[in-house]
């Protein structure tokens, strides 16, 4: 193992401890910020105070998890650390997050798993804090299969700690962003480079306001595949981006 133990205790100090700054920091700033809404409607403090009652219980699992796999043995990250271990390590963590996202966000909307993402889907109208409010087993799931899936391919090939730690909080900041309700991309983003490949927040707030489709993290390229994609949602990003939110969660302009 690379990393003595204060270094590795950091590492997990820092996925236990970095949601909540992130979440605050989004929250204040669209709040503040001259912004442009995706939904224009009212977010209650009711529903904020259950998300972040939630929280309290779900983010430090991602930290508990990573800790009790590496420290068992059942993850073994290896040396020598490198930018390219480290980079290689967040990429392919990303990718198969995004298959496992998918996956099992698609199943947990099939009837009989339904009640492991319900509580997320309390939340029609998102906002930062949506971001950290799912049930505990929702989260469980999710980590365990980012962590198990490392931990098997940690056997066979280099796998960099920094590297998972770094891709927890790079999702920690897209998966508030995504929530935010806020629109930060410009109304032509679908036509770049980069819009071909990764969402919107009007992508997954779409997701919650309409309660299906659109269920990728990151990327809309497995809806796209699985034709689970509304097939509005450039459209509806382009709108608001111009600045003319929605005022429905049901709009379907034209
Ligand atoms: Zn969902
Ligand atoms: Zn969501």
């Amino acid at each position: 193992m690379i990393a003595t133990f204060p270094e590795r205790l950091a590492l997990y100090a820092a996925v236990a401890l970095a949601n909540f700054p992130i979440v605050l920091a989004l929250d204040w700033y669209s709040q503040h910020a001259n912004i442009r809404k995706i939904y224009d409607l009212p977010l209650e403090r009711k529903q904020i105070d259950r998300e972040i009652k939630n929280s309290l219980v779900t983010t430090p699992i991602h930290s508990i998890l990573l800790a009790a796999f590496v420290e068992s043995g059942l993850l073994v990250p290896r040396g020598p650390e490198s930018l390219l271990s480290i980079a290689l390590t967040f990429i392919v963590t990303l990718v198969w997050t995004e298959i496992w996202h998918y996956a099992s966000h698609r199943a947990m909307h099939w009837k009989p798993l339904h009640f492991i993402h319900r509580e997320h889907h309390r939340s029609w109208v998102t906002g930062p804090w949506s971001s950290v409010s799912f049930s505990t087993l929702e989260k469980l799931i999710f980590s365990l299969g980012i962590i198990g899936f490392m931990a098997l391919l940690s056997h066979a090939v280099t796998v960099s700690l920094p590297g998972i730690v770094l891709y927890y909080l790079v999702y920690f900041f897209t998966n508030a962003l995504g929530h935010s309700n806020i629109e930060i991309r410009s109304s032509d983003y679908y036509e770049t480079l980069f819009g071909r490949v990764f969402n919107t927040p009007t992508y997954h707030a779409m997701h919650h306001a309409r309660y299906i489709n659109n269920y990728g993290l990151l990327t809309p390229f497995l809806d796209r595949l699985f034709g689970t994609a509304w097939p509005d949602a450039e459209r509806i990003q382009r709108r608001v981006a111009e600045g003319a939110p929605l005022r429905k969660l049901n709009e379907r302009p034209c």
